[in-house]
């Protein structure tokens, strides 16, 4: 899991930019920074799991999504919603969340 590097379990993801903490009120200071408290805080696992759907930044997409985005969102089939939640059981697993 390359992305997972810094100390601590990121629980809580910024939804508009992807910023991550362990610590809700991190995210939440952080939206009330930089995206003037307009924003979502959103867990972790449901921040990974919807970029890889390209469900979150509606507009602009940031351009190092838009090919993942492109690959992986056309079809959203009832076996992809099915791979999804195997997709989440394997990311709460490999990060000790159960
Ligand atoms: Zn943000």
């Amino acid at each position: 899991m390359g992305f997972y590097t810094l100390s601590g379990k990121p629980r809580w993801a910024c939804a508009m930019c992807g910023m991550y903490s362990s610590r809700k009120f991190s995210v939440k200071r952080h939206i009330n920074n930089l995206h003037d408290g307009i924003g979502n805080i959103v867990s972790f696992i449901d921040y990974i799991a919807c970029r890889r759907n390209g469900t979150y930044f509606p507009n602009p997409i940031p351009n190092y999504l838009v090919k993942q985005t492109q690959t992986v969102a056309p079809n959203n089939r009832p076996l992809d919603v099915m791979k999804d939640e195997l997709f989440r059981t394997a990311l709460r697993k490999s990060f000790g969340y159960t």
